[in-house]
């Protein structure tokens, strides 16, 4: 959900625009940052510094509420343009690509995209230039020597920069607990060519559909081995589809698209079965251990279109992200039933690298470009303090750690924290937003149920007939049919006994929402007994009239 604003003179800057996913299992599609900390400036732009969801995924939300340019390489305004036809905003959407070492105004700030290698092709750093002087912005980056697309590393650029005199540096901290080099991916190449060559059935390879350059050496290595590619799944179908439409217009392949599958490469997913099993390398989506995703369907034996079993082989070529790991063991665990051959990076470290820094990339970063301030970024406070240790240690003289929300000013005074905005985050569903309050009912409905009561009152002011209780995600409607019937009793005691006492005091009966108040209380009283939790409860007073 990177999402950061540089503001002068009332205008706003804001680099990356992305969501994250939330995995309550509360009706949640995705989470969005919110704008509200961007009311009252003039956003001069927005500029994205490479594809993935977690810098793009929010941009047109941000279009919905603000009229804003949207500048960045070629490959993510292809994307950027799909989500934003998808979401109905491109009418008034202006994407605008900037090439690496083109500089382009925005509003006050001039901007100049620079080349990184990442997990996504068309990757690029910031140079801004603007009153405080330099501000360099690395967005998610590695150093991978030999990517497979040639776009390397603009470290000259870099160097020059760093001669310049950067005011500030803002950094990726991913991976700063990560010793060692990061590795390319013309290693997991090697390394994914290997286990094809060897197979003699089905191979299907679960990865990030947004790592082109794995997609494509997935090409090559399918056409090396005569195997036709199955694409499963909307992710890796909709990458492939904006890979192979979108044309570079730099570098090496300047006038080829960002992924060349030529048409008798594919085989469409609904045929699989027309071709042998040794002749298909099939590219799911689902490494992360969605359930919805090709991969876990494949698992569960759910695919339309592919069965596994027996001598196929079926490789992750991914990590798991922290938290994961029980949805992907849940997927493993079903494909080892099907007697498939499991490839992971538990037991082959080689198929799948990182496409963050590891820290002694991170080092060389900072020392390319020995900024005078410096602000970790893109990592929880362990990753950003741990960074800031390290810019410490190699004598930065300003180091500012800031949390989500958090402002900072930079001047020729230094760098600090001067107020907190106020951010936040915005859940959405089916394209709404979920208010705070919903979701805080629906984690109470999840864990705890909800139980309705009716409480039917007579024109003579008593109880018209039994209080009916009904329950949903409490007990099970069989067995617990003797604690439901206390509950009712409970309710129709309490009840009563508020007509007991309005009659005593001679005074007339008492409000609906009384009543209502005596019968929730007597339930939530009575389940606590009988089951130790109070469930949500719900009460209907009705008026029965003759
Ligand atoms: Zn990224
Ligand atoms: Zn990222």
């Amino acid at each position: 959900m990177n999402c950061l604003a540089l503001e002068q003179d009332g205008q706003a800057l804001v680099i990356d625009c992305g969501v994250t996913f939330d995995d309550r299992g509360l009706g949640v599609d995705v989470v969005h940052p919110s704008f509200d900390p961007l009311e009252g400036l003039r956003i001069a732009g927005v500029f994205v510094t490479h594809g993935h969801e977690d810098h793009i995924g929010a941009i047109p939300y941000l279009l919905r509420r603000f009229d804003a340019p949207v500048f960045g390489p070629r490959y993510a305004l292809g994307l950027v343009r799909e989500r934003a036809t998808e979401h109905e905003v491109l009418a008034h959407a202006s994407l605008n690509v900037v090439a690496p070492r083109e500089s382009v105004r925005v509003g006050p700030f001039d901007v100049e995209p620079i080349r990184v290698t990442h997990s996504i092709a068309d990757s690029t750093a910031l140079a801004i230039h603007c009153e405080a002087g330099l501000v360099v912005h690395t967005g998610d980056f590695k150093f991978d020597d030999a990517p497979p697309d040639r776009e390397t590393f603009d470290v000259a650029r870099f160097e020059e920069l760093g001669r310049e005199g950067i005011r500030l540096l803002l950094s990726d901290s991913t991976n700063i607990d990560a010793a060692g080099p990061t590795g390319g991916e013309e290693g997991v190449g090697q390394a994914l060519d290997a286990i094809v060559g060897g197979a003699a059935q089905l191979v299907v390879v679960s990865m990030f559909a947004s790592n082109v350059h794995r997609l494509r050496m997935l090409g090559e290595i399918a056409r090396r081995h005569g195997r036709k590619i199955i694409a499963l799944g909307r992710g890796v179908e909709t990458h492939a589809r904006v890979a192979r439409a979108t044309v570079r217009t730099t570098g090496h392949d300047a006038g080829r698209p960002y992924l060349e599958w030529p048409s008798d490469l594919v085989w469409p997913a609904d045929r699989a079965g027309e071709i042998p099993r040794g002749k298909v390398l099939a590219i799911a989506t689902g490494s992360q251990g969605e359930k919805t995703a090709a991969l876990a369907r494949l698992a569960r034996g759910e695919h339309p279109a592919l069965s596994l079993g027996a001598g196929d082989v079926v490789v992750l070529s991914s990590r798991v992200i922290p938290g994961n790991e029980p949805g992907v063991m849940r997927v493993m665990t079903e494909l080892l039933r099907r007697g498939v051959e499991l490839r992971t990076w538990w037991s082959d470290r080689a198929i799948h690298v990182s496409g963050h820094a590891h820290r002694q990339e991170q080092k060389r970063m900072l020392q390319l470009t020995h900024p005078r301030a410096f602000v970790p970024v893109h990592g929880t406070l362990h990753h950003v303090l741990r960074h800031a240790d390290l810019a410490r240690e190699l004598h930065v003289a300003e180091v500012c750690v800031l949390e989500n929300g958090d402002v900072a000013t930079v001047d020729d005074a230094g760098i600090r924290k001067v107020e907190r905005a106020a951010a936040g985050r915005v859940h959405v569903f089916a394209g709404r937003e979920v208010p705070a309050s919903v979701l805080g009912e629906r984690t109470v409905l999840a864990s705890q149920g909800v139980a309705h009561v009716t409480v039917p009152i007579a024109a003579s002011g008593f109880l018209a007939g039994p209080i009916v209780l009904a329950t949903r995600g409490v007990l099970d409607a069989s067995t617990g049919a003797s604690i439901v019937a206390a509950a009712e009793q409970e309710a129709c005691g309490a009840v009563e006994q508020i007509f007991r006492e309005a009659l005593n005091r001679r005074a007339a009966v008492t409000s609906d929402d009384e009543i209502a108040e005596a019968a929730r209380l007597a339930v939530r009283r009575s389940f606590a007994r009988a089951l130790g939790f109070k469930p949500v409860t719900i009460v209907t007073v009705v008026r029965v009239t003759a």
